[in-house]
């Protein structure tokens, strides 16, 4: 195990029995298999999460994504996410599913719903990997969620730190010595 790691907190096991029970709940909503779904992965964080939940997903889809960026502080309380880049094909009249790996203050959530919302999909739900307690935006939820884990900064499974350990196969804390979050692009 790394240096900066000092726990795993959701091992490989459970993360792949969970994967397979979300994508049941999720193809449920999607019983018109041959309809065809759009997937929306928040990059970068969610990629991880992405190819082991649409491999599991029965259903004809095809891919869009976005790209946000959000820079968090010391004190871990994130700034302003931004919108670096989108590319989605035409989403009017469309199941839409957005995935992301965290959904922590909403304020990530919040800038992708609306920007999708606005193209006018039929139906429009979010999947988000992992979920933490804390929440600023009461509008804003996900319609289905992996792990609901404590407020501590996590990594692996795609999620970085600093841009570092998204390939770890499980889900970990860092140690204090790790710093935590610092100023950066992160997502
Ligand atoms: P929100 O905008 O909901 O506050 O934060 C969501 C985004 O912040 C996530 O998509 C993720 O990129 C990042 N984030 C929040 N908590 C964590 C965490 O514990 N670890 C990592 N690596 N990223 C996080
Ligand atoms: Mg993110």
């Amino acid at each position: 195990m790394d240096k900066d790691v000092a726990g795993v907190l959701i091992d490989e096991a459970r993360i792949r029995r969970r994967i397979t029970t979300l994508a049941g709940e999720i193809a449920e909503h999607y019983s018109d298999r041959e309809r065809g779904l759009t997937i929306v992965p928040v990059l970068s964080g969610s990629i991880v999460f992405l190819a082991d939940l649409i491999r599991q997903l029965p259903v004809k889809m095809r891919m869009g994504l976005v790209h946000v960026s959000s820079y968090r502080g010391e004190t871990t309380t994130p700034r302003d996410p931004r919108l670096i880049a989108s590319a989605l094909p035409d989403l009017r009249n469309q199941d839409v599913l957005i995935v992301d790996d965290i959904l922590d203050t909403g304020g990530t959530l919040r800038l992708v719903q609306r920007s999708v919302g606005e193209a006018g999909p039929r139906s429009l739900r979010t999947v988000v990997l992992l979920r933490k307690p804390r929440r600023r935006d009461p509008d804003v939820a996900a319609d289905f969620v992996g792990f609901d884990i404590e407020n501590v900064f996590v990594v692996g499974y795609g999620l970085d730190y600093n841009g570092w350990y998204r390939n770890l196969p499980y889900i970990a804390v860092l140690t204090p010595d790790a710093g935590g979050p610092t100023d950066g692009p992160c997502g």
